[in-house]
């Protein structure tokens, strides 16, 4: 059964964080909100590891071609005359390239977190996708500002620090594709009892 105390997410901070030294900012943030750091990393990806990591499927394509659409609906600009299409698909495969090309320019700090609803925890913490619409309090919220309207226009991804798992099952492919088992570790952490019972 799974076992929600003890869910487990993949975190990579990207090369923006890493170019900002926001390294220790964005871990912090992780560590006091009481998730367990169960394996880490500085790792330079290949673009064919990255390709695995982003797969080139209909549905991931369409969600980040979606998100253009939307954010430049809400600037009130024409996504066909500034990109050269309005057609989510083949927006997301413009920006899968982007996004493969940069993630591969420079080393990620990668880690497994591991927690009560990891998952959805480290996504709330993260924020929204796109920066100008995440909340203050959150990582991409406090620390980027950027928008697809300016990315797409600039033929690169948008800039939002960190990757963060999206469910529980992209959670284990993703940890299985970053980490060996035996990279991964059980622990305790002092203050677990009082943040997550015994
Ligand atoms: P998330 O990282 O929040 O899970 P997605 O999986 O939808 O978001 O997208 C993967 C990454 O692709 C984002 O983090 C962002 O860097 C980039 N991205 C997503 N949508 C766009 C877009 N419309 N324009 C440019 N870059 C984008």
């Amino acid at each position: 059964m799974h076992d929600v105390r003890h869910e487990r997410t993949l975190v990579f901070i990207k090369p923006d964080g890493i170019q900002r030294s926001l390294v220790g900012e964005i871990l912090g943030r992780f560590e006091r909100a009481g998730l367990r750091i169960v394996g880490m990393k500085m790792v330079w990806a290949r673009p064919e590891f990255l390709e695995r990591h982003y797969p080139n499927d209909e549905t991931f394509l369409r969600t980040i071609g979606g998100k253009t659409k939307e954010a430049f609906a809400a600037a009130g600009l024409d996504v066909n005359g500034q990109t050269g299409s309005d057609d989510p698909l083949a927006i997301g495969r413009a920006v899968r390239g982007w996004l493969i090309d940069y993630v591969a320019s420079s080393p990620v700090v990668a880690f497994v977190l591991e927690g009560i609803q990891a998952v959805g925890t480290v996504r709330k913490i993260v924020g929204d996708t796109l920066p100008f619409r995440a909340a203050p309090g959150t990582i991409r919220g406090d620390l980027s500002i950027d928008s697809p309207t300016v990315a797409n226009l600039q033929r690169r991804p948008v800039r939002n620090l960190v990757h963060a798992s999206g469910t529980v099952e992209e959670a284990a492919a993703e940890i299985a594709l970053w980490f060996r088992p035996e990279e991964l570790f059980a622990y305790r952490r002092v203050d677990e009892t009082l943040i997550q019972g015994q």
